[in-house]
């Protein structure tokens, strides 16, 4: 098998063995074993976890039906966010005593989503996660500074994290989210640090504040990894000016022991980790979808002992992109798009306009002392409200009109709708003091707030 056997090669074997397979040829013997580690990890779901059990049972397809990867939507079933909400030990697969670690995610219902790891789950984890790492340039020179949040029942992967690094070899500083800003730039001055990792919000907060203490530029950082919330790529570009630094996007979930995909230096798309398979399918049929076509990504675990998951649906919309070799040399199965919103996120404003966080966030960017932001969205009357909680350290007339003539420039039905047909209230500004909103939710920050009754916006499930 080929996992096992690179969990067990040493770091300069691996890097002779990437090399070898580093061809189209590689990427045919990786499939081969993704569809042998399939059918292994099908046969355990179906006989270990209660929660498969049941399904095979109701189903009526006998889990030797699954040969490969395109097989899967043959199941006719999905895991959903809610099934494991519900009860996770449902899902485990192992005896209890196995289990050495838990890894939980929060959703709106506040019910944690749990998945558990043995400890092969784990090691494994820790091994796929640091070649992903590697494979986005981070060396054992590397000082990394973690900027996400710690201590939080609902974010448990800063172990993970920092076993991966350790396993590189890189210098980790968990400097967390919640210290002021000031002193996460003496940290980075202090200890030389050359990469980042935190959420695209607490990195925009961080450049903001940041540039006004020091040239950030000076400071040295070569990388900056985003991961958690979607982000565009004009955040891309300002960070990229700010830092003079490379931009990497990485995708995770808990559920997925935080493994999913991630940039190259290449820049073509994210690579899904060799140790889960992707589909893509219609968020509404749950049909599959041709490859270029956006919907929403599913995930199958492969070597998963504690908790397998089958068809996962996690919400997040992208493409699959051309079945062809990534220029960077990386072999793996598949590559995924940047993730466009959540099915969930899309919103219907006035009179059935459609629109996602992210334009929110692409139209708001770069606003001049402008630190952060959240829109809340409610109901007047029959009127949509949208009330900006703009943070700000200088509040003031010009910072309002900016905001307001870079959201009518970003969303051009808006003044339509305000002034015209009137189904939108004017927009309302609210200033906040920088770092408010990171006080209120520390692990990620929600860049839109629906409060309008539901009818107006499919069913919220936070991630
Ligand atoms: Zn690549």
């Amino acid at each position: 098998m080929l996992i096992p056997l690179i969990h067990s090669l040493g770091d300069a074997q691996l890097r002779w063995f990437a090399r070898r397979i580093a061809n189209e040829r590689g990427r045919r013997l990786l499939r081969f074993l993704q569809d042998m580690a399939l059918r292994e990890q099908i046969a355990h779901a179906a006989v270990h976890s209660p929660f498969y059990r049941q399904k095979f049972a109701e189903c009526g397809v006998s889990p030797r039906d699954i040969r490969r990867a395109s097989d899967l939507p043959a199941l006719g079933f999905f895991t959903y966010p809610s099934d494991l909400a519900a009860d996770p030990y449902q899902f485990l697969a192992v005896p209890r005593q196995e289990i050495v670690y838990a890894m939980a995610s929060s959703g709106t219902t506040g019910r944690p989503k749990i998945v558990f790891l043995s400890k092969k789950d784990w090691e494994f984890a820790v091994r796929m996660g640091s070649i992903g790492m590697a494979m986005a340039g981070i060396t054992a020179a590397d000082v990394v500074q973690i900027l996400f949040c710690s201590g939080n029942p609902n974010w448990m992967t800063g172990d993970l994290i920092q076993a991966e690094l350790e396993q590189i070899g890189a210098f980790v500083v968990p400097a967390g989210n919640s210290v002021p800003i000031a002193q996460q730039i003496e940290m980075m001055q202090m200890f030389g640090t050359t990469v980042l990792m935190g959420t695209p919000s607490y990195v925009y907060r961080l450049t903001e504040e940041g540039g006004k203490l020091c040239d950030l530029r000076s400071l040295g950082i070569r990388a900056i990894n985003l991961a958690a919330e979607p982000w565009s790529e004009s955040l891309r570009t300002f960070l990229q000016e700010a830092w003079g630094a490379r931009i990497y996007d990485s995708y995770g979930m808990m559920e997925l022991a935080c493994d999913g995909a991630g940039e190259c230096p290449a820049l073509c798309g994210l690579h899904v980790s060799p140790y889960l398979l992707v589909e893509v399918v219609d968020p509404r049929s749950g049909a599959p979808l041709p490859r270029g076509e956006l919907g929403e990504l599913v995930f199958t675990t492969l070597y998963r002992q504690a908790s397998p998951l089958l068809r996962y649906r996690t919400g997040d919309l992208a493409r699959l992109l051309p079945d062809e070799m990534c220029p960077c040399g990386g072999v793996t199965a598949e590559r995924i798009s940047r993730i466009v919103g959540r099915a969930d996120d899309m919103l219907f404003l006035g009179s059935g306009e459609n629109v996602f966080p992210a334009q929110i966030e692409v139209a708001l960017m770069g606003v001049e002392g402008l630190s952060g932001f959240q829109v809340i969205i409610d109901k007047v009357g029959y009127r949509d409200r949208l009330r900006i909680r703009a943070e700000t350290s200088a509040p003031s007339g010009h910072l309002q009109q900016a905001i307001e003539r870079r959201l009518s420039e970003g969303l051009p039905f808006l003044q339509h709708e305000i002034h015209r047909s009137q189904l939108i209230a004017p927009l309302e500004i609210e200033f906040v003091e920088s770092g408010t909103l990171q006080r209120e939710t520390p692990v990620k920050v929600r860049r839109l707030v629906d409060r309008r009754e539901r009818g107006n916006r499919a069913e919220v499930e936070s991630p």
